[in-house]
């Protein structure tokens, strides 16, 4: 039977990652960039996307809004260097071109049945402006009782601030979040605001993880 309201106020909001958890991880793509230049995945992962502890990296600063997508390639030379790596020039274009993940559409469902069950549900996504359109075509907004990208919010994940205006824009406190991601390091940060998590390794698995935790906090 639907529930109106959520079983317990403990947990009154589910919040969402989209890499690797609304869509397959678009870092399966980097294997095929990594080849090209004979590097391993972490380390073209650290040269195109960054290190974990967010900071001036190119991506990560495109994700605050601070520089356009189309100004990230040139400025990723020094990061490549300091692997003595050239890269082609067209990495990003191609980590970025369409078709390179698909849509896990029965998490995008149980995000729907949520917020039907009364639950607030909340998108929280590192995200460059030039995306949006695109993940408008992926998902259905008006599922999410708020969006909260990181170039509209000027902080990226696991940044403070992002965390902060989560919470903010659901209008929850930080003890009824149940949030799922897939970078440990998103998960450590949200863990110590107090909220709930679901680390995701196969968003098919996490679906029930979901249900399994909110049954847990109703008894
Ligand atoms: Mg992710």
């Amino acid at each position: 039977m639907p529930m109106a309201t959520p079983p317990n106020p403990s947990v009154s909001a589910v919040v969402f990652d989209f890499g690797g958890v609304l869509i397959t991880s678009i870092t399966n793509q980097l294997s095929k960039i990594a080849q090209r230049h004979s590097a391993d995945v972490p380390t073209m992962l650290a040269i195109m996307l960054g290190p974990h502890e967010s900071g001036h990296h190119p991506w990560h600063r495109a994700e605050r809004g601070e520089l356009t997508v189309a100004e990230i390639q040139t400025e990723l030379a020094p990061w490549a260097a300091a692997h003595n790596i050239v890269l082609h020039g067209d990495e990003i274009e191609a980590l970025m071109s369409p078709g390179q993940y698909t849509v896990i559409q029965p998490m995008l469902d149980k995000v729907a049945d949520l917020k039907h069950r009364g639950y607030k549900t909340g998108l929280l996504t590192n995200t460059f402006a030039e995306f949006r359109p695109t993940m408008q075509q992926d998902l259905r907004f008006d599922d999410f009782t708020a969006v909260v990208e990181s170039f509209a919010v000027g902080s990226r994940k696991p940044e403070l601030a992002i965390y902060q205006a989560t919470a903010d824009m659901l209008g929850v406190s930080h003890e009824e979040i149940l949030y799922l991601d897939d970078f440990p390091q998103n998960i450590e940060m949200a863990q110590s605001f107090g909220w709930s998590t679901i680390q995701v390794s196969d968003p098919l698995q996490a679906i029930p993880d979901i249900e399994q935790f909110l049954d847990k906090y109703s008894e």
